[in-house]
């Protein structure tokens, strides 16, 4: 399991101080201390919010302040209460003290928890006042906020999960896709465990990604590295589901697609009732036009698929088409269930050159620009490594990536406190008792 942890401090404001004041007015003699409360400190707040799944907006920055409540002013006048800070974090972090280890929250769904507590104000120095002490010249401090050293961490839920055969290229896809960095080879089961990576659609969206290797026949059954991996896809809202142009052992794509669905039935409906996008890879190894067309048109007959709707042709090696890819899982992530887009009938307006199969009798025409998927010479199928560079790795853009402050950074939100603290009442001069005994009369 992938977990992205981060260390912050997080301080809450301190208490503003109370003061030290005397009422002064004209025709008002000694008017009596009226130095008003200091106003509360902000507090540190953590607040779940679903549009996130990653702490990658903790990066670059670890102390989080929330501002000190204002001073007390004169004629009984409060300072005012600071706003908390808010901070937004993925539901499912959990929040452990970074000192001692143990474990202080685990954030749900909905939920919002005050993490460092604000300091109080100070009471002024009207509250000082007594029979013996009438003009008092001391007002209290605020109290400090809380300060806490954390670490957060969050398993991170992939939105995509990538299956395939084992050499069908989903480490190689992974790779191309994100910064991160599993082990590719030309032997099968080279990943045995499922990797994430976080695909930067642009600067504001973001897709979790993973690879989820080695599905194999019997995998439902508990043979090779099934169930752990079939757990962790049933999580996953969308399956890419990676099918290799021409697989190495004398299959097809299109049987290895269905010894793949026959494996996702098996474990669950729930899984193979997931949106999937059928891709197919590695589209390099055919740089002659009409073999791949051929290849596509194979395809479709074969599993009945509209090429301009059902799949999307790639190859994560030099790059072809995986800006539409992610562009396309993005929108398959965020819509809402039941509303798949080849539910609606309408083609998939890719922004690049798509995948256009030549006219022929099994698959329909397509009009429109051709491919433009570089003429590269066929790359030997067990060669070790991806021949060409890709041509876009979208996960390593340039500066980009490590300078820009991400967009969607925790909202530094400021939420007003709803209990504003209610400013004192002037209570006006110290009443004199009246109820003192008349002074006794001489006796006579
Ligand atoms: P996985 O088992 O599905 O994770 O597959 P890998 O990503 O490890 O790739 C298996 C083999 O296929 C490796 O030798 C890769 O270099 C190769 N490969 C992966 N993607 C491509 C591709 O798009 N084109 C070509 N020509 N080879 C690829
Ligand atoms: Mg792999």
């Amino acid at each position: 399991m992938f977990v992205d942890s981060v260390s912050i401090i997080v301080k809450a404001g301190a208490g503003g101080p109370g003061k030290v004041s005397f009422r002064r007015e004209k025709y008002i003699p000694k008017g009596g201390p009226d130095g008003g409360d200091g106003g509360d400190g902000g507090s540190v707040v953590f607040q779940a919010d679903s549009g996130l799944n990653t702490l990658y907006d903790f990066r670059g920055r670890t102390t989080w302040e929330a501002p000190t409540g204002d001073p007390g002013l004169a004629k009984q006048a409060a300072g005012r209460d600071a706003e908390d800070l808010v901070i937004r974090l993925p539901p499912g972090t959990m929040i452990y003290d970074e000192d001692t280890g143990a474990l202080l929250h685990d954030l749900k769904p909905g939920e919002s928890i005050v993490i460092a507590k604000g300091g109080r104000g100070g009471r002024g120095n009207e509250h000082f006042k007594h029979s013996t002490n009438q003009t008092p010249r001391t007002a209290e401090p605020g109290t400090p906020g809380e300060e806490k050293r954390l670490r957060l961490e969050l398993k991170l839920i992939a939105d995509v999960g990538l299956v395939g055969k084992p050499n069908a290229g989903k480490s190689t896809m992974l790779a191309a896709m994100t910064r991160a960095n599993p082990k590719i080879a030309a032997y099968p089961f080279t990943t045995l465990s499922p990797q994430l990576g976080i695909c930067e659609v642009d600067a504001t969206r973001r897709l979790v990604i993973a690879d989820i290797p080695g599905l194999i026949e019997g995998a439902a059954q508990g043979a090779g590295l099934g169930l752990d991996f079939l757990r962790h896809i049933e999580r996953t809202r969308v399956l890419v589901h990676l099918l290799d142009v021409l697989p190495p052992d004398g299959e097809t794509p299109a049987g290895n697609y269905r010894a793949i669905r026959a494996e996702l039935a098996a474990h669950s409906d729930k899984l193979a009732d997931k949106p999937e996008l059928i891709v197919l890879n590695k589209l390099d190894l055919l740089p002659d036009q009409a073999e791949r067309d051929r290849a596509v048109k194979d395809l479709c007959r074969e599993l009945n698929l509209d090429p301009r709707r059902d799949l999307i042709v790639t190859s994560g090696a030099t790059g072809l088409n995986l800006r539409d890819l992610a562009d396309r899982l993005w929108r398959m992530v965020n819509e809402k269930p039941g509303t798949t887009e080849w539910g609606t009938g309408e083609a998939v307006a890719w922004k690049s050159a798509p995948w256009k199969p030549t006219p022929g009798p099994a698959a329909p025409a397509a009009s429109g620009p051709q491919p433009s998927a570089p003429a590269l010479k066929p790359t030997p199928k067990a060669a070790p490594k991806p021949a060409p560079k890709p041509a876009q790795k979208m996960g390593k853009k340039p500066a980009q990536k490590v300078t820009k402050k991400p967009a969607t950074k925790p909202v530094k939100k400021v939420v007003k406190k709803a209990s504003g603290k209610p400013v004192k009442k002037a209570s006006g001069k110290p009443v004199k008792k009246s109820s003192k005994k008349p002074a006794r009369r001489g006796t006579r």
